[in-house]
């Protein structure tokens, strides 16, 4: 592909975005970023650190200056030599299974809500953007990051289907979790990245909506490069 082409996808936790992002990227030989594994290495960090988090009513008054803290955090991404899929790394060290725990599931809606954790990453997710093609999947990619890519996506389904699709991700990985939990902390996140101040999750106007609530991938992956396939017979420009 000569030209640059940006695909944002959207929408509500455990929907399978990163399933789909990350398929779609590979099958177009492009670069794939996932947003939230990188509100997820913020949240790690808080934890391992024991750095107070602030709930959402905290924040309405928090006068906290975060950015010494965000200056002892460096985030990036690399191919693990093993598996060939691209991986996070926090200071370093690689945290794919970490960051996928519940303690910080529980936890990283409330820190993306802080708007000096959300300028860092949003600055950080443009300057990934400046170095070619990629698909990239998040909650405000749509709307902020990207307001101009290509071709938004907007990811939902059933909420238990989501719950009970994480519940048997996570147990699969040994993390012995109750399914109500998981819904809770679903639903819950949604909620608070639907009300936060700083962009909060909502479909981009120009979105399209993918309910995948009775797809399978294959299904999922062919509805995305469907809409893809025009844009790559124009020639995608930013
Ligand atoms: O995509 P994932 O579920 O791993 O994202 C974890 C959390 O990170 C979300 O619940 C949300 O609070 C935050 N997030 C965000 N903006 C993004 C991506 C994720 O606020 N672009």
């Amino acid at each position: 592909m000569s030209r640059k082409l940006i695909v944002a996808i959207d929408g509500y936790s455990s929907c399978g975005k990163s399933t789909v992002a990350r398929e779609l990227a590979r099958r177009l030989g492009i670069r794939y970023i996932d947003s939230g594994a990188m509100y997820r290495a913020v949240t790690l960090y808080f934890l391992r650190n024991a750095l107070p988090i602030p709930g959402p009513v905290e924040l309405l008054s928090d006068k906290t200056d975060y950015a010494p803290i965000l200056d002892k955090i460096l985030i990036t991404f690399r191919v693990n030599p093993n598996s060939g899929r691209s991986e996070i790394l926090l200071n370093g060290e690689p945290v794919e299974d970490e960051i996928r725990t519940m303690d910080v599931s529980n936890q990283v809606s409330h820190v993306s809500a802080i708007p000096q954790v959300r300028h860092r990453m949003v600055d950080l997710q443009r300057e990934s953007g400046e170095d070619g093609s990629l698909v990239m999947d998040g909650r405000d990619i749509g709307t902020t990051v990207f307001p101009h890519a290509h071709l938004k996506v907007f990811m939902t389904a059933d909420p238990k289907i989501r719950a009970q699709r994480r519940h048997e991700e996570l147990m699969a990985k040994g993390q012995n979790t109750e399914f109500d939990s998981v819904l809770r902390n679903v639903v819950e996140r949604d909620h608070e990245d639907s009300h936060r101040q700083e962009s909060p999750l909502r479909k981009a106007s120009d979105a399209i909506v993918l309910d995948n609530s009775h797809m399978d991938r294959e299904e999922q992956i062919a509805f995305v490069l469907e809409r893809i396939k025009p844009l790559l017979e124009v020639g995608a420009n930013v």
